[in-house]
């Protein structure tokens, strides 16, 4: 019997409450002239939401306290639910936050010197199972609604003090990269990504909104129709052979498509010029070798990028190595050789379980992929890489 009931149908208000907090701007103003309100009302409630961080209509005071009791009668301000937080030393902040229906995800901020980045879910678990990524072992649940993303951002924002002190903007850039494929998750992804860029919410600039995809190739041609973010893309081979054992979704679109629904993206939008952000894991002795940075380099020979490489972050029941330091650099020389712009990812968050790859959440797995992991692990965890010669 599945443990959680059944609610990946999307957004979930409580009954007979439309949560707000998961509203962009189009949504709530549709909202508020069901209310017979004007359409400023709509900004208003972004502002108090999202810049002040009030989950209480009553504090509302440039409202009339009719309207402010009559949201309080058909509407809530709802984020999801902190579990737990843990700082680590190097200043990175993970919260562990429950979603309706029982199951947690992670949140994590990664204070640099002059920006924060905060690292969002965008699902419970995830479907695709790449070979080196924990929370693909979790299996998956659900999607996110679009609250429980936002919700994220704006849990972080007042937990760092950002509503109290709003001289001090410590979320400076968001990366879909936490749990979950967003892609996959499409309109809830797109609704609460509008919210971060929106100027009466988050207002954080397009170019520091990133969404992280394995390559969904259908859904990146959507996405260029309606959204303006910035574009990752999780690559980790130089060729599909590899690629289709790392990132099983490389059998459905191989490489070839999926570069050209990157460029497809660029194109439909109005800065053609910004570039994609290709993300490598370097695995040791699976895809680190110079061979193996000649031909990254040669696929990518036409394609606007720069590259990140992340060093493998380990996880119990895997068996994959994080690269000696020397493997990195040579493979980051041999880029940059190439006339690419490549960075080497640091590891942050290491001893809060909060790096890349890390994140494993809570998950009331529907797919039984957890548990047939658990009870193979040992054999799954050899054979997830038949092409390395030699092991
Ligand atoms: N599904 C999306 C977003 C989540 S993963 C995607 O595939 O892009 C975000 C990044 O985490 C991926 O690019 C991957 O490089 C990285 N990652 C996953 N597991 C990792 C691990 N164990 N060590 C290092 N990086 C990892």
């Amino acid at each position: 019997m599945d443990p959680m009931p059944d609610d990946s149908t999307g957004a979930r208000p409580a009954p007979g409450k439309a949560n707000l907090l998961g509203m962009p701007r189009a949504a709530l103003r549709e909202f508020v002239l069901g209310l017979g309100e004007k359409p400023f009302r709509a900004d208003q409630l972004m502002r108090w939401i999202h810049q002040r961080g009030v989950d209480d209509f009553a504090q509302m005071t440039d409202m009339g306290k009719a309207l402010r009791a009559r949201l309080a009668e058909c509407a809530e301000i709802r984020p999801p639910e902190v579990v737990s937080w843990h700082d680590a030393a190097d200043g990175c902040r993970k919260w562990v936050i429950r979603v309706s229906g029982g199951s947690c995800v992670e949140t994590v901020y990664i204070p640099e010197k002059h920006r924060g980045t905060l690292c969002v879910s965008s699902q419970v678990g995830c479907t695709l199972d790449c070979s080196f990524c924990s929370t693909g072992k979790q299996g998956f649940q659900r999607d996110l609604d679009a609250a429980e993303i936002i919700g994220q951002v704006w849990l972080a924002a007042r937990s760092l003090g950002s509503f109290a002190d709003g001289a001090t903007r410590h979320i400076t850039n968001v990366v879909m990269m936490g749990m979950g494929e967003p892609l996959l998750n499409f309109d809830n992804v797109v609704a609460a990504t509008d919210i971060m860029l929106d100027d009466f919410a988050y207002g954080l600039s397009k170019r520091r909104v990133t969404l992280s995809t394995a390559g969904v190739v259908p859904m990146l041609k959507r996405l260029g129709e309606v959204s303006q973010v910035s574009l990752a893309l999780s690559l980790h081979a130089p060729n599909d052979a590899l690629r289709d054992e790392l990132v099983p979704l490389n059998r459905r679109y191989p490489i070839r498509e999926v570069l050209q629904a990157c460029r497809e993206y660029w194109a439909a939008q109005s800065d053609s010029h910004r570039v994609t952000t290709v993300e490598y894991t370097l695995i040791d002795g699976i895809n680190d070798r110079p061979e193996q940075a000649r031909e990254l380099a040669r696929l990518l020979a036409d394609f606007p990028c720069k590259i990140n490489l992340i060093p493998f972050n380990p996880f119990p029941g895997s068996e994959y190595r994080r690269p000696p330091e020397a493997a990195v650099r040579r493979f980051q020389e041999i880029l940059a050789q190439a006339g690419y712009t490549a960075t080497v990812r640091t590891t942050r968050g290491d001893a809060i379980d909060a790096a890349c790859g890390q994140l494993v959440g809570q998950v009331a797995d529907r797919t039984r992929r957890n548990q047939r992991y658990r009870q193979a692990a040992p054999v799954i965890a050899s054979s997830l890489h038949p092409l390395e010669p030699g092991r």
